[in-house]
């Protein structure tokens, strides 16, 4: 399996995975391009019932996972030069710079938080990259790792199609995609705009450019493709 982009999933729920990896453009490259191994933290658990989690120190609602069996979780996993994430509404927001890069490493370890999150200690002495997919709250990791692992592996050579590299996709150049079209050339008395049927690749190249330009910066003006322009 050596020269695979390796995802290691650690979480209370292995069942989940490989889900939505056995379909589509992932799914077809599982194991030829990169590979998904889930690491079930039950096992790591304390006592007769492998208890994971513990009420939170301080008082409160909810469970905490505990540091010491996430710490021996990870260990088990020995040491590789994969960043190691945890999933987490408080962390970093992901976006398309970060997923290129990491899929242009050697693949992640992630972890998935579950009942309140996890013992900030481990969080610190694993030296844990905290991930958010978005201002909202899920009820646990997995959801939001396999958002991170489809982002990353569609971009792996050879996942997607030799036409469709990604590089004039949304978030590229800090920009949103232009509109798209295709048959038929009426639609409820909608036509498609006449520069994308002209045969003029430089009309069309600049008309994507600017639209681009005109959605990002309505949509998204926080992008950097939106300002100084
Ligand atoms: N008490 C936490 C808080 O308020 O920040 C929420 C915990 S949530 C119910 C349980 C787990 O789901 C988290 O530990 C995290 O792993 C995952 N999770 C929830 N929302 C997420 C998001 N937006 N991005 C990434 N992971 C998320």
């Amino acid at each position: 399996m050596s020269g695979l982009w390796r995802a290691s999933v650690i979480t209370l729920y292995p069942d989940m995975f490989p889900g939505p990896f056995t379909q589509a453009l992932a799914g077809r490259a599982l194991g030829e391009i990169w590979s998904l191994e889930t690491v079930r933290l039950r096992d790591f658990g304390l006592g007769k019932h492998k208890t994971v989690d513990d009420t939170p120190s301080g008082g409160g609602v909810g469970m905490v996972l505990r540091a010491d069996v996430v710490a021996a979780c990870l260990d088990s996993l020995g040491v590789d030069d994969r960043p190691r994430l945890l999933m987490s509404p408080r962390g970093k927001p992901l976006n398309q710079a970060r997923v290129r890069a990491l899929s242009s490493g050697p693949g992640v370890i992630l972890l998935c938080g579950r009942f309140e999150g996890v013992d900030q200690r481990v969080i610190d002495g694993r030296n844990l990259e905290e991930v958010s997919i978005g201002d909202y709250v899920l009820s646990g990791g997995e959801i939001a790792a396999m958002a991170v692992l489809d982002a990353c592996v569609r971009l792996l050579p050879g996942v997607m199609g030799k036409d469709a590299s990604g590089e004039n996709e949304s978030f590229e150049g800090g920009l949103l995609e232009h509109p798209h079209y295709t048959r038929p050339q009426s639609f409820e008395g909608v036509e498609i705009p006449a520069v994308l049927t002209s045969g003029d690749h430089a009309k069309v190249e600049a008309w994507r450019r600017s639209e681009s330009l005109a959605v990002t910066k309505q949509r998204r003006p926080d992008l950097s493709g939106a300002k100084d322009r």
